[in-house]
């Protein structure tokens, strides 16, 4: 298994005036390709600082990052956002989806930063990971004529048509009700299972149980790094529901 993340001591402080914010005080942590973490810890442990530094949104004051073996850090300001454009897959609770866009269209966007032209078709690649996500019957629909799972689902969609090592999803079922929740969780695993990285942010222990391992944060520090045990399967517990509940699907094509 090779490390797509790498951390070393990494902090990271907020100047406030005269008052040092110490939101990380010194994390380590190593991913390797495969994994599915969710990162836990109550509000203000430091979770979103941690998921921005490794979006390669933020620097660290002290520490170091290695990204798929390349130290990121240290990068300036055009090839920190290269690195990101083309390494990092984001998915966050409010979706940001563009409106009055179509899916397709949504899931295009991150491909007219690929500067490099590493993906060739764009429109193909974004068909591609729409009807990964179970919509290819949905590639002109715009965000207000899809529920909010379908909404999430573009997202998770754009998140991958740049063939990231790593997805990042920060509270990505925040917004959505419990039976939507699972069906993202699901396809999250699905997708897990197909080899991509995630690395998930929650503060709920039932999300967290989706996951292969969690890491805890507390202060800035992690506190607990643990594989789950008993770890959930997201499609079962779909099946156990009420079936005239569960809202129509498409089979996810991969
Ligand atoms: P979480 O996502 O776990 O709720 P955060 O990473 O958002 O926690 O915040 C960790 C700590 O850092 C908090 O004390 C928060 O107030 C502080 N913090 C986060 N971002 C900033 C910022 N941009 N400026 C100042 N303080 C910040
Ligand atoms: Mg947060």
């Amino acid at each position: 298994m090779n490390t797509v993340i790498d951390i070393r001591n990494l902090t990271r402080v907020f100047q406030m005036g005269n008052i040092a914010v110490n939101a990380l005080r010194g994390v380590d942590l190593k991913v390797d390709s495969g994994e599915f973490v969710a990162i836990m810890g109550s509000s203000g442990s430091g979770k979103s600082t941690l998921m921005n530094l490794l979006g390669c949104l933020d620097k660290p004051t002290e520490g170091e990052y290695f990204l798929d073996g390349v130290r990121v850090d240290e990068l300036e300001s055009n090839d920190f956002a290269t690195i990101r454009n083309e390494r990092i897959g984001f998915v966050f609770q409010t979706f940001n989806l563009l409106a009055r866009t179509s899916a397709l269209e949504n899931v295009m966007l991150p491909l007219f930063y690929d500067r490099r032209g590493r993906i060739k078709n764009p429109r193909r690649a974004a068909v591609e990971a729409l009807t990964r996500v179970g919509l290819a019957e949905r590639l002109d629909h715009e965000p207000n004529q899809l529920s909010g799972g379908q909404q999430q689902r573009v997202a998770i969609a754009r998140a991958l048509v740049n063939q990231p090592a790593i997805v990042l999803a920060d509270e990505p079922t925040g917004n959505l009700d419990s039976r939507t929740s699972i069906e993202v969780l699901s396809l999250f695993q699905e997708l897990n299972e197909q080899g991509i990285t995630i690395i998930l942010v929650t503060h709920e222990r039932d999300i967290a149980d989706y996951a292969k391992r969690v890491v805890e944060l507390r202060d800035g520090l992690v506190r607990r790094d643990v594989p789950i045990t008993a770890r959930r399967s997201a499609r079962a517990d779909l099946e156990a529901l009420p079936p005239d509940e569960v809202e129509e699907l498409e089979a996810p094509r991969s």
